[in-house]
């Protein structure tokens, strides 16, 4: 063979591709970047997919004890998976951008964002803190 007009090698199954079928696929595909792990499992998922992998799951328990939002305790394994940035508003499910948050806060980070700070935590984790509205007189 010709280096350069190998056919493609379709690695999930070994299969050889001809030619044509590589050009059909590029012009008719779309890219995807998909980031793992050592032990193989999916990480990043882009905007293909809106809820977290079983992998990203555990990653994220890995690496939070709690909630996101500062000072709320509940345990990150009885938490939903939450995109840092808002998944309608174009957010990635990446293991990098996401993290556990309670129902209440998910729910409450989603309808009022402008309520919530983001800092970085390490190098690897996120945590909101809340801020009271200005002006807001509670009865
Ligand atoms: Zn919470």
């Amino acid at each position: 063979m010709v280096p350069g007009l190998v056919p493609g090698l379709l690695l999930a199954t070994g299969q050889v591709l001809p030619v044509s079928s590589v050009h059909r696929l590029a012009r008719t595909s779309t890219l995807v970047r998909i980031v793992m792990d050592a032990d193989g499992q999916v990480l990043d998922m882009g905007r293909k997919v809106r809820l977290a992998t079983p992998a990203q799951r555990r990653a994220v328990f890995a690496r939070y004890a709690t909630c996101w939002v500062d000072g709320c305790p509940l345990p990150a394994t009885l938490c939903q998976i939450d995109h840092a940035d808002n998944w309608s508003s174009g957010g990635l499910t990446d293991l990098k951008l996401l993290g556990p948050a309670c129902q209440f806060h998910n729910r409450d980070r989603y309808r009022h964002p402008d309520r919530y700070t983001r800092r970085k935590v390490g190098k690897d984790r996120w945590a909101f803190t809340y801020h009271r509205l200005a002006g807001v007189r509670r009865l």
